[in-house]
């Protein structure tokens, strides 16, 4: 341990206790140097992106608040220590401490992740949490991870999504047919079926793909996001909901060696700090969405949709056909698939006389 590692630390614990030995032989209980830990976390976003990037920024301050200077951690952007999909690797492999990203990044590698983050027409922001703290999802996903030498954490979510940015109307489903989209993961996999085109774009590339034509429509994330990349001067028809994104969770992830390192105090304080992003990160979104919604009500060279419902309960058929292919295909995704669902079902029961039958009775 560097000297000026605890330093800082032992102000803190002299000050807390009264103890009259030299400093360097102070701690809070016992009387030996407080250890303090410096971390890096790789991240899969922009520098400092609103929402997305701002949450581990949060996470960061928030721990090194909390745990009164004794635990800092480095954010690093995506691509600026490794590149925004290799989160996972680098602190797999413990290249680094921590990182923070989109469980569904994992697709191809841990397909059964994808249930921890977005499932097309699967749990909304609450469900998610409910299930992963209440639900017996955090001891699944701690199990999957478990072989990779990583602890997860539920860290953030967008809330539900936007259906996305089109240059073109959509009437029915074969308006699908061709569409060259930007949509990832499953719901990627659902417009392929529906006879459309997905393509993968990081963030960064996408206005430019929809200025140029090179892509028909693009999905991101809500009103709030897709504003700040300009979305609005690419695309005419803005259409809800995010069918495929009904409340993307994000994940802190832990190398377990690094995690085991932490005293129990510390592992409490990253533990609590995370719940805290996710309630937080949920506040952010509404206000920011809502406010972004404004600008776009006024504005009016954008045409604010619904999808059709003919779409949708099209979009959701082929979706049970593309979840069930690949819970066949992986015993993981098979087991987790199958919690998830169970509790969908449950939790569903439980949304429609609550949340859904509120907001019906308000709007009227
Ligand atoms: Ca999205």
């Amino acid at each position: 341990m560097k000297r000026r590692d605890f330093v800082g630390g032992i102000a803190v614990a002299a000050g807390l206790t009264g103890c009259a030995k030299p400093e360097n032989e102070c701690d809070l209980k016992v009387g030996v140097p407080v250890e303090t830990f410096e971390w890096s976390c790789v991240t899969s976003w922009p520098s400092r992106f609103p929402g997305l990037g701002m949450a581990v920024e949060n996470l960061a301050e928030r721990i090194e608040r909390a745990s009164a200077g004794r635990m800092k951690i480095k954010i690093y952007s995506g691509g600026e220590l490794v590149p925004p999909f290799e989160v996972f690797d680098a602190v797999s492999r413990g290249a680094v401490e921590m990182g923070h990203n989109a469980p569904y990044y994992h697709k191809g590698k841990v397909d059964a992740a994808q249930f921890f983050c977005a499932i097309p027409f699967g749990l909304n922001n609450m469900e998610l949490n409910a299930w992963v703290h209440y639900g017996g999802g955090l001891k699944l996903w701690r199990e999957l991870y478990e072989p990779f030498n990583l602890v997860p954490f539920l860290c953030g979510n967008t809330s539900v999504q936007m259906g996305g940015w089109f240059n073109k109307e959509i009437n029915s489903i074969d308006d699908l047919k061709g569409l060259k989209m930007r949509i990832p993961g499953l719901g990627g996999e659902v417009l392929r079926r529906a006879g459309g085109t997905p393509i993968t774009l990081p963030g960064s590339e996408i206005f430019t793909s929809l200025q140029t034509g090179a892509i028909d429509a693009t999905e991101w994330v809500g009103p709030y996001n897709d504003l700040s990349f300009g979305l609005h001067k690419a695309a005419r028809y803005y259409y809800y909901p995010g069918w495929q994104e009904p409340g993307p969770g994000l994940e802190c992830i832990i190398n377990q060696d690094a995690w085991n390192s932490l005293p129990t105090d510390l592992q409490a304080i990253v533990e609590i700090t995370c719940q805290s992003i996710t309630t937080d990160m949920a506040a952010e979104y509404t206000n920011g969405n809502a406010n972004s919604l404004q600008q776009i009500l006024a504005d009016e060279n954008i045409q604010l949709r619904p999808f059709p419902e003919e779409v949708l309960q099209h979009l959701k058929v082929i979706t049970s056909e593309v979840v069930a292919e690949l819970m066949e295909s992986d015993p993981s995704s098979s087991k987790i698939g199958e919690a998830f669902y169970e509790y969908l079902a449950k939790v569903e029961a439980n949304s429609n006389i609550s949340e859904r039958a509120f907001l019906n009775t308000r709007k009227k």
